[in-house]
């Protein structure tokens, strides 16, 4: 049986591994010239472990991803906590307690906190979109300051044009809780995340193909394929584009301790940056004498650029629809991952997906 995997992210990487230790052959082919997507780490020249397509923190609630992921490789416990600066002042993030408090000048206890913000609430009525539930569920002044600038700049549009759900990925916390996720697993890999991917890849049933860009053509020998790369990009982009976002990174190198955290969220429409990320913070078992940062600058996503947010707006869900629907006529290819059914996902949702994938394809054998 010949079978192709194309990408070799989390999604790919895990359908590969599953089909190999059933003893089916897979040959993954990467566009890229590494493993791993947007998920790769490498050394930076001073020593700190970088990850290339900004910063990645495993957490989550699946205990059977995370004995997974634990088979191949040290992962350690791993609090993400995330600052923002907004009108000149830093503040924690997600919205808790101290934010509250540090925000309105309070001394709020939980029940104070959450009847005061209860009070700020803009009702939604019949809207749906980020905007409207940022000002029901914070306020107009915790949403002003911390949302709506951040999101103008992330997604490149009004938030009053984006879907909730882009907001509800963020708790809000009434008391001093500062850790960014609220998952009970949160961990980050003691070497970072490329020797995890070279583990799970390590079969010598699977045959990796780097720097080898394939379609559906020159696929068409295989008796099955799993595709994680974009959906549109399978159909040669018949219908039209679906639109992403991508990441620019601005590499800066310091000396020292440059901001105190591993990220920095710059919550000011007018600063062209959304966050500074200080990878050091991420391995504090390691000792470098310099500090290396990434700025991370959100635009649209035109062709050969790195696909990072999927936008779903209106019209990308009416696109979506008609590949989605061109997808089930389709046979011999499944279609997994961020980019394989363009929605936006965590790496531990990648993984349990594609565990499931892998798993029901083998029941079909
Ligand atoms: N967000 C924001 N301000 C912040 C952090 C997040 O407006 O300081 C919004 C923004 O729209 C972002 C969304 O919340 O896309 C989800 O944030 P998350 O941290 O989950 O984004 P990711 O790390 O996936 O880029």
């Amino acid at each position: 049986m010949n079978i192709a995997v194309v990408g070799a992210g989390f999604s790919g990487s895990v359908i590969a591994r599953q089909l190999a230790e059933a003893g089916i052959a897979v040959e993954i082919f990467e566009s890229r010239e590494h493993i791993g997507g947007n998920c790769f780490t490498e050394r930076h020249v001073t020593g700190t472990n970088v990850h290339r397509y900004g910063p990645h923190i495993f957490h989550t609630g699946d205990l059977r991803v995370w004995e997974y992921l634990c088979r191949f490789g040290e992962f350690v416990p791993f609090q993400f906590r995330v600052f923002a600066t907004a009108a000149g002042r830093v503040y924690p993030l997600p919205i808790n307690l101290l934010t509250i408090n540090q925000v309105f000048g309070t001394s709020f206890t939980p029940r104070e906190a959450q009847e005061f913000i209860a009070s700020q609430s803009v009702p939604m009525g019949e809207r749906t979109d980020l905007e409207a539930y940022g000002r029901s569920v914070l306020g107009d002044v915790l949403y002003e300051r911390f949302f709506e600038g951040y999101t103008t700049k992330q997604w490149g549009v009004a938030p009053s044009e984006l879907p909730a759900s882009i907001l509800q990925r963020l708790p809000v916390r009434f008391d001093y809780d500062t850790a960014y996720y609220s998952h009970p697993i949160q961990a980050i890999p003691r070497d970072g995340y490329t020797p995890i991917f070279e583990q799970l890849l390590d079969h010598r049933l699977i045959t990796v193909h780097l720097n080898t860009k394939v379609d559906s053509d020159s696929l068409r020998s295989y008796d099955h394929i799993f595709w994680t790369g974009p959906l549109d990009a399978w159909f040669g982009h018949s219908f039209g584009r679906l639109r992403y976002r991508t990441l620019d990174f601005v590499e800066e190198v310091h000396n020292g301790d440059f901001q105190g955290s591993a990220t920095m969220n710059q919550c000011d429409v007018d600063v062209p940056f959304t966050r500074t990320t200080e990878f050091n913070h991420f391995t504090p078992w390691e000792t470098h004498e310099q500090t290396v940062i990434y700025l991370e600058f959100s635009r649209e996503c035109v062709e050969d650029d790195t696909p990072y947010y999927p936008l779903r707006l209106n019209d990308d869900s009416v696109l979506l629809d008609r590949y989605l629907e061109a997808a089930k006529h389709e046979t011999g290819v499944t279609f997994v991952g961020r980019l394989g059914t363009y929605r936006y996902l965590d790496m531990d949702v990648c993984i349990g997906e594609a565990l499931d994938v892998a798993a029901e394809f083998l029941t079909t054998l």
